[in-house]
């Protein structure tokens, strides 16, 4: 089936992370001056505002902050309610906004919070996969 949700646009600031995903890995930057992770891509570090910005290859993994359970939403996103959106602890630092998988919409549990995840990509369009999240056991 047809990807019908909003894709995003890449522009030039996010072509390694697109061009990561496209290849099954998660791109984060990284500043080199304080050495902290970002998310999402800025041409300054919000920590130390250093333009000394580097891509690497993230670990993929990381642990639910929050999250929120959908019950109204628009466009192809109204097919899929309910769903769970989430604030995404990334190993190596900041967070990240997903849907969450592996989860019952309809059983929330507060222990999600806390549990791990694995980001999996999906494509949306022949240069856009779109990160998601999964829980994963252990
Ligand atoms: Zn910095």
């Amino acid at each position: 089936m047809a990807y019908n949700k909003p894709i995003p646009d890449p522009d030039p600031l996010s072509k390694p992370f697109w061009e990561g995903a496209r290849a099954g890995k998660l791109m984060l930057p990284r500043c080199t001056s304080c050495n902290r992770v970002h998310w999402y891509p800025r041409h300054i570090c919000p920590n130390c505002h250093a333009r000394e910005i580097e891509w690497f290859e993230a670990s993929g993994e990381g642990r639910v902050h929050t999250f929120a359970v959908q019950h109204r939403a628009f466009g192809g996103w109204a097919e899929e309610v309910p769903f769970v959106t989430a604030y995404i602890d990334l190993n190596e630092g900041d967070r990240m906004f997903t849907v969450l998988r592996g989860v019952d919409p309809n059983k929330p549990d507060l222990n999600w919070i806390g549990a791990r995840v694995r980001v999996e990509f999906e494509p949306a369009s022949a240069d856009v996969h779109i990160a998601f999240w999964r829980v994963i056991q252990g």
